[in-house]
């Protein structure tokens, strides 16, 4: 605390996204990381762009990247932008679009950022609970005059997919605000809403490079919409910080992009490995919430989850406890990591 303190700054709770002690060395499932290296062509075109030339300011624009991603969503590179991780893109989403003195609608629970960004931008959240079988129901987002709408596909941390018919529902209940569907999960099975952009001018799509293109350190995430609400994130984030993201991101993040064989090769075998960990995990006595992500939400009936988590963190691996989460408190949510490291964890589970 102080003196300087605004109450803004005050009121704040920083939401910090995940533990990394440093005691020893860790198998790390708590931030749903990719276990795997990103693309070879991104890492070559990043120890090129270290030996190119740092010393000149990025391209404004971030034109390569989006080229790119234009090119493999078939859409206009006007129809993408482009900001530090998916978290600063949605930061200003919110920002821009949800902060006209109405609520802004998302479910109970989802990604905790955004509740975040809310008391960031004094948005009120209106939460629409989930449902028993804890999905989201599009029947639950009519007539709910918000300013907004935010839906995690797949949503964190329980994983489950809403199919694009959902999705289609909630756009047209509530064509007149933006409608922003976060993707950060989208490779490891569930249906992108990407093809919907050309029907839906008050669809906002959000999607990252750090979790299926194992590119987190870099922070890349962007936003997929119609010109006019891509230009209004342009609007926003040229106020402040005119260069999208910085050199080596931008080189790394386009071969990224452009190397689909590797994403499919990365994905599928986090896929295999999901479904291979879901029914062990079944046969240790754990309920596991299917799938399209790469984590899993577990809960076991007799053992405590705070228990698991801290046998666990004492054998060297981390999983992600939400003991500051009353709701969820008795579910570990788990990242996929490799075969061998899922041997570790099911064998450790097994001795609980
Ligand atoms: N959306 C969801 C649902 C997430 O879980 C995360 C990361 N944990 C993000 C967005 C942000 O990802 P990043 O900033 O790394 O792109």
């Amino acid at each position: 605390m102080s003196s300087f303190w605004t109450e803004k700054i005050k009121s704040l709770n920083p939401y910090i996204p995940g533990e990394q002690p440093q005691d020893k060395k860790y198998i790390k499932l708590n931030t749903n990381e990719n276990p795997y290296p990103p693309s070879p062509k991104a890492i070559s075109a990043m120890q090129a762009e270290v030996n190119a030339d740092l010393r000149l300011y990025p391209d404004p624009n971030g034109s390569r990247l989006k080229n790119a991603l234009a090119e493999n969503y078939g859409l206009k590179p006007d129809q993408v932008f482009v900001g530090n991780g998916s978290d600063e893109v949605l930061a200003l989403a919110f920002q821009g679009y949800f902060t006209d003195g109405r609520s802004l609608a998302f479910a109970d629970i989802t990604y905790s950022f955004y509740q975040v960004y809310a008391k960031l931008y004094d948005i009120e959240p209106k939460l629409v609970p989930l449902t028993e079988s804890l999905d989201i129901d599009p029947k639950d987002y009519q007539g709910l005059e918000v300013a907004g709408i935010v839906i995690a596909n797949p949503n964190a941390p329980t994983g489950k997919a809403l199919s694009l018919k959902a999705v289609e529902t909630i756009l047209k209940a509530n064509a007149d605000v933006v409608v922003l569907v976060d993707e950060a999960y989208i490779d490891f099975g569930a249906d992108s809403a990407v093809s919907l952009i050309d029907k839906y001018p008050n669809l906002l799509v959000v999607q990252t490079l750090s979790k299926s293109r194992s590119l987190a350190g870099i922070r890349v995430g962007y936003a997929l919409g119609q010109a006019h609400l891509i230009e209004g994130l342009e609007r926003l984030k040229n106020s402040f910080n005119s260069y999208p993201i910085d050199r080596i991101a931008l080189a790394g993040a386009t071969e990224a992009v452009k190397d689909d064989d590797y994403l499919k090769l990365i994905t599928s075998q986090l896929i295999s490995t999901r479904q291979q960990t879901i029914q062990q995990m079944e046969a240790l006595g754990f309920d596991v919430v299917p799938s399209a992500s790469n984590f899993i939400f577990v809960t076991h009936p007799d053992q405590p989850a705070e228990a698991l988590y801290l046998a666990l963190k004492h054998k060297g691996i981390l999983v992600r406890y939400f003991g500051d989460k009353p709701r969820i408190g008795n579910y570990l949510r788990i990242s996929i990591g490799t075969d061998q490291e899922m041997v570790v964890l099911l064998d450790t589970l097994s001795q609980q």
